[in-house]
């Protein structure tokens, strides 16, 4: 199948390249020039694990190309995915300009029948509103579809190659067939039904998984009063298989450039019908407050943050990704400046991308971990990158001038910190100081 994908974020581009896998020849669009002349060199401008080696692999065999041309790129081509962001506006809606750019500059572009299908995640009646944009461009015949993505960062391949289930939301039979021999090769589970039904499963399964997490953390936190321990509960009721173990993992909640943005979405999407999702509203909330927790246990450690200083291994969302959109660092770090700590801050692949958005003077950058924590006052774990897990902790310990340890993550085990004498503060666990 000839594919144009239009976006090439991490959505785009690994979708494009795990199409090109399958045997499909595919087209990368993007309106960012710099991006696309970054993608001929062989550069990739994301950081996910196996996404080069597949792309390389794909450019020499042919089947893959780049161009910030969208009209050279439809010109063969039978599918159009687009993939374009759709980030939150202040009101927590979903910013529909890029979806609405594309749609324009599609309808424009259209010479023949073409399918065009949205993988962005977009409120529910998108796909009909961009119909009717493409329709006042075009006399072409073109059909709509839904297929929304549920890749995680960090794991973006492996998942496109191997997801749980592929959504198909289509309201003809021509379009369902195309995306189920397209799609066939990666799994049994597809799933056809209609275009809203598919919109919605986006969110819904989005707003779920950020329940779950905001649900753990709160029991974490009623642990950490009554001197339970969360990990053990989280084992015991992950047994369950109506619960299921996946998203109990209690932290400083959830980050990243979708659950924030997806679950503020859909409670615009019902406020808009006049629905009050109250249960969503709190989950919000309750994800908000979370990382402060980690100021809250600096405070019980420190009596002050004035003057201290403050190690911070982890500014990305989660480990694996350069994504710090909506990181929980982001605001533990503005937090500790207004209460006059220095944070000093390590990251292994995120710290290009976060100082773009947190470029404060006071903000002390460290490329070794080590360096980060020598002479700290205490040190919080706010990403569980490997490399920090495989630590020495007693060197951590000897080179700080407080051993104190936030661990954000609960990454770290008894065995890990035997033998050095952290006071350690995990969440939702007995501290031990
Ligand atoms: P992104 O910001 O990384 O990439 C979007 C790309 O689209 C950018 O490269 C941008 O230059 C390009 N673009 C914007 N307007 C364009 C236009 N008119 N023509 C061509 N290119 C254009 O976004 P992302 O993280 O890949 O997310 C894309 C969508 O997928 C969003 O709706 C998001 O909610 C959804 N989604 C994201 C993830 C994820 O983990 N990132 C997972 C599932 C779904």
């Amino acid at each position: 199948m000839n594919i144009t994908v239009v976006g090439t974020g991490y959505v785009g581009l690994v979708s494009g390249v795990c199409y090109a896998e399958l045997g499909n020849r595919v087209v990368c669009v993007d309106k960012d020039a710099h991006k696309i002349m970054q993608l001929e060199r062989g550069e990739i401008p994301i950081y996910e694990p196996g996404l080069k080696e597949l792309a390389d692999a794909n450019v020499r065999r042919g089947r893959l190309s780049y161009t910030s041309d969208l009209h050279e790129a439809m010109r063969l081509s039978e599918l159009v995915i687009i993939a374009v962001g759709t980030p939150p506006l202040p009101s927590g809606e979903a910013d529909m300009r890029y979806i609405e750019s594309v749609a324009a500059e599609i309808g424009e572009a259209l010479g023949h029948y073409q399918l065009i299908v949205i993988k962005s995640t977009v409120p529910v009646g998108t796909n009909e509103a961009v119909r009717g944009l493409i329709a006042a461009r075009t006399r072409q015949p073109f059909e709509m579809a839904s297929v929304p993505e549920f890749l995680r960062e960090g794991s973006a391949v492996q998942d496109t190659l191997h997801p749980d289930r592929i959504v198909i939301g289509a309201d003809s039979s021509r379009a369902a067939h195309t995306l189920q021999e397209l799609h066939r090769p990666l799994t049994d589970q597809l799933i056809v039904t209609d275009i809203r039904s598919a919109e919605m499963i986006k969110y819904a399964s989005n707003a779920f998984l950020a329940t779950k997490i905001s649900f753990i953390n709160e029991i974490a936190n009623i642990c950490e009063k009554v001197g339970a321990d969360v990990t053990e509960v989280a084992g015991g009721m992950g047994l369950d298989r109506r619960i299921g173990a996946a998203f109990l993992r209690a932290g400083i909640g959830y980050g990243g450039s979708c659950f924030p943005k997806d679950t503020k979405a859909l409670i615009q999407i019902a406020g808009n019908v006049a629905y009050d999702f109250k249960l969503l509203k709190s989950v919000v909330e309750v994800n908000h407050m979370q990382r402060f927790g980690v100021i809250d246990k600096l405070l019980r450690a420190l009596g002050h943050l004035q003057g201290r200083r403050v190690a911070i291994w982890g500014l990305a969302f989660k480990p694996e990704t350069d994504d710090v959109r909506d990181a929980p660092a982001i605001e533990i770090i503005e937090r500790l400046l207004e209460l006059g700590a220095t944070p000093v801050v390590h990251d292994p692949i995120a710290m290009p991308n976060f100082r773009r958005i947190a470029a404060d003077p006071r903000i002390v950058w460290c490329e070794q971990p080590l360096d980060a924590v020598r002479g700290a006052d205490a040190l919080c774990l706010l990403t569980e990158w490997s490399q920090y897990l495989r630590q020495d902790l007693r060197e951590v310990e000897r080179a700080m001038a407080r051993p104190i340890l936030i661990d954000g993550r609960n990454a770290y085990s008894a065995e890990q910190l035997a033998g050095a004498h952290f006071a350690y503060y995990p969440v939702g666990r007995p501290a031990m100081n």
